[in-house]
C-alpha cells in the first residue's frame, strides 16, 4: 500500500505537470498525506522504509511496471489520464479493502479506512471531471453495482475531529477565481475546496 499510495500520486503530479489540471494536482497532495499515513504505520512497526524518494521509481518491480505501463496510457490525452485516475482508484479501492479483511489491527484499520475514503472520493471526483466532459467512465475492476453505489454517493468527509468537516468544490466549473481557496487540506488529506475545479473544460485532442 506504501508504494500503490506512491503510484497514484506520482502519476497524477506527473499529468499534472502535462494538462496542468488542478484535479491532478490536488489529488497528488491528497496521495501524499496517504504515504504519509502508511509511513506513520511502518514508524509504528519499526519497518524500514526502502522505497526510493524519487518521482515513478518504486523498489516493487510489478509496481513499477504498473507505473510505466498507467503513465504511458494517460500521456495519450487528459480524457485518457484522468481515466488512469479513476482505474488507480479502483484498484486502490480493491486492495485497500482486501487488506483490511486481513487484519485486526486497529491502527492499521484506522489508516486504511480513511485511504478508502480518500479513494471513494477520488473516484468520484475523477469519474465526475470525466462525465462533465461526456465521457461516462465504465469500472474495469468494481463491480457496476458497487462502482455506481461508490459514485452516486455524496462526497465523504473526515470524521477525526471537527477540523476535518469542511466542504469540496468538486463541481465547480469555472474555477478559475477560487484559486486562493486551494492551499488547505482537511485531515484525511483531502484538499478541500476543489478536486475537481478545473481551469477548463476539454474539448478533444490533445
Ligand atoms: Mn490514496
Ligand atoms: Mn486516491
Amino acid at each position: 500500500m506504501r508504494e500503490e499510495e506512491k503510484l497514484a500520486g506520482d502519476l497524477y503530479q506527473a499529468f499534472y505537470g502535462l494538462y496542468d489540471w488542478r484535479i491532478f494536482g490536488n489529488i497528488s497532495r491528497s496521495e501524499s498525506t496517504h504515504v504519509a499515513a502508511v509511513l506513520r504505520l511502518f514508524d509504528l512497526f519499526g519497518i524500514e522504509d526502502s522505497t526510493p524518494d524519487e518521482v515513478g521509481v518504486f523498489a516493487n518491480a510489478d509496481i513499477q511496471k504498473l507505473y510505466e505501463d498507467l503513465k504511458t496510457s494517460g500521456e495519450v490525452s487528459l480524457v485518457e489520464a484522468l481515466k488512469v485516475g479513476a482505474y488507480v482508484e479502483e484498484l486502490d479501492i480493491l486492495d485497500l479493502e482486501e487488506r483490511l479483511e486481513a487484519t485486526s489491527n486497529a491502527d492499521i484499520q484506522l489508516v486504511y479506512e480513511n485511504l478508502l475514503r480518500g479513494s471513494r472520493n477520488h473516484l468520484r471526483a475523477f469519474t465526475r471531471v470525466l462525465a462533465q466532459n461526456d465521457v461516462y467512465y465504465q469500472p474495469l475492476l468494481l463491480s457496476d453495482d458497487y462502482f455506481n453505489e461508490i459514485v452516486e454517493g455524496a462526497m465523504e468527509r473526515g470524521s477525526q475531529n471537527g477540523n476535518c468537516a469542511l466542504g469540496y468544490g468538486y463541481a465547480n466549473r469555472n474555477g478559475n477565481n477560487n484559486r486562493a481557496q486551494y492551499n488547505s487540506e482537511d485531515c484525511e488529506g483531502n484538499p478541500q475546496n476543489g478536486v475537481g475545479g478545473q481551469q477548463k473544460r476539454y474539448r478533444g485532442g490533445n
